[in-house]
């Protein structure tokens, strides 16, 4: 029997195809791409991610760079930039830093090296579900590129003001944001998919109606029943994310808000023996210009400036026309826009990473000092609730909108015929 999935972007209901390596599933109704066959077996899987962990530690405990000014060297890490804003006092932006940086990365590696070995070793343990529920979380909230081009951006930041050197937790941090990048492939409906292969869960629900739900924990399709949870993980069910409109809006206001002191406040402050100079997020993107550094003032132009205020217009549009059908064609870009949004969020974090760096690479006391201004901490926020707003948001609803007969059976069989690329 041919196993159910609904699209997490339409809901749109396919049955499973055999996928060459290299090949994707692509759904039929809203074009959004639902699995991409790899070559990789379970061992396969296990050796990238156990590399990518080697990597993460060496590339978080050796020195990015070596500094010297006048005489003193220091050579500090992403941990240590870390640990010296907890220092200044600076707790709610390190909690940030930390967790996003280092803490939530080095999880998600652990709980899928973790899923693998338990697939392996064909055993089920008690809180699979739970684990993998846990990782699900986390992979929205690992940010291991942007820290890696934060590092670039701060080298770049600091070379005209001291002897600056990069050091092998920079080329560590290089190869681990490739390794990392294609363990981070390995999804967690991969993980539930390989345990049903091996018959360690169940594979498919039995079909008592029409009505399905998809579990969005496990990717289950299943008959809705009452409260009961989902058959195969035991999380609870929602066929459409619950609360949207003022989840999302709730968030998105804040976000908002917090713009406004994000751009206006230093987001930090150089102390040298000749006196200390604020720095906005537009001063920085202007003295990176000034340096003849334009290709990464525009970087972080487009990743603080431009990212941010695009997510803005972008998750307004879509929560506005949320529950109106226009048709197929703009459902589609609607449905595209929603994937943007949720594939650039993370870039924003990119200036606030800069500044932790920073602050460990200025810090000679008595000759510099670099401190976060309070700008770092709302311009982080901004960040943070503007990914819970796109993540309260449901792109499904979009689709509901049709009429029943564009709902019909044989409309959705026409539409959601799976397409393989
Ligand atoms: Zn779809
Ligand atoms: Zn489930």
């Amino acid at each position: 029997m041919n196993h159910l999935h609904a699209c997490p972007q339409c809901d749109a209901l396919h049955t499973d195809v055999d996928l060459q390596a290299g090949e994707s599933a692509v759904c039929g109704q809203c074009a959004s791409v639902l699995d991409k066959a790899s070559s990789l077996t379970v061992s396969g899987w296990l050796a990238l991610v156990l590399g990518a962990i080697i990597l993460f530690l060496s590339a978080n405990i050796a020195p990015v760079v070596h500094i010297t000014l006048q005489g003193h060297r220091i050579s500090p890490n992403f941990p240590e930039a870390i640990a010296l804003s907890w220092q200044q006092g600076h707790h709610s932006l390190a909690i940030m830093g930390g967790l996003l940086g280092v803490v939530f990365p080095l999880l998600m590696l652990l709980y899928r090296l973790w899923a693998l070995l338990v697939i392996r070793s064909g055993r089920l343990p008690l809180d699979f579900s739970l684990g993998l529920r846990v990782l699900g979380i986390l992979q929205h909230w690992s940010l291991v590129p942007v820290v890696f081009l934060a590092m670039i951006v701060a080298l770049v930041k600091f070379a005209g003001l001291a002897q600056v050197t990069p050091a092998y937790g920079l080329w560590a941090y290089a190869v681990l944001m490739l390794v990392y990048t294609s363990a981070s492939r390995l999804s967690v409906q991969k993980l539930w998919n390989m345990a049903a292969e091996k018959g360690m869960v169940i594979a498919s629900a039995p079909m008592s109606s029409d009505d399905f739900i998809g579990c969005s924990a496990c990717g289950l399709v299943q008959t809705p029943d009452e409260d009961a949870p989902c058959l195969r993980c035991n999380a609870t069910l929602h066929k459409r994310k619950p609360d949207m409109q003022n989840r999302a809006w709730a968030f998105l206001i804040t976000a908002m808000l917090l713009y406004v002191p994000a751009n206006i406040l230093p987001i930090m402050v150089l102390t040298t023996p000749m006196g200390s100079s604020a720095h906005t997020i537009l001063g920085g993107v202007i003295e990176l210009w000034e340096s003849g550094s334009a290709d990464l003032a525009l970087i972080v132009f487009t990743a603080s400036i431009v990212v941010p205020f695009t997510k803005f217009v972008a998750l307004v549009v879509l929560l506005c026309g949320a529950h109106r059908w226009k048709g197929r064609v703009v459902q589609r870009q609607r449905t595209r826009i929603y994937e943007l949004v949720e594939f650039i969020g993370q870039w924003s974090m990119l200036d606030v990473f800069v500044v932790l760096l920073l602050g460990a690479m200025g810090n000679f006391p008595g000759l510099s000092q670099i401190i976060p201004g309070s700008a770092a901490l709302s311009f982080g926020l901004v960040v943070v609730l503007t990914m819970l707003s796109a993540l309260s948001f449901d792109p499904r609803v979009g689709w509901d909108a049709r009429t029943a007969q564009q709902r019909s059976v044989k409309a959705i069989r026409e539409n959601s015929d799976l397409k393989v690329e």
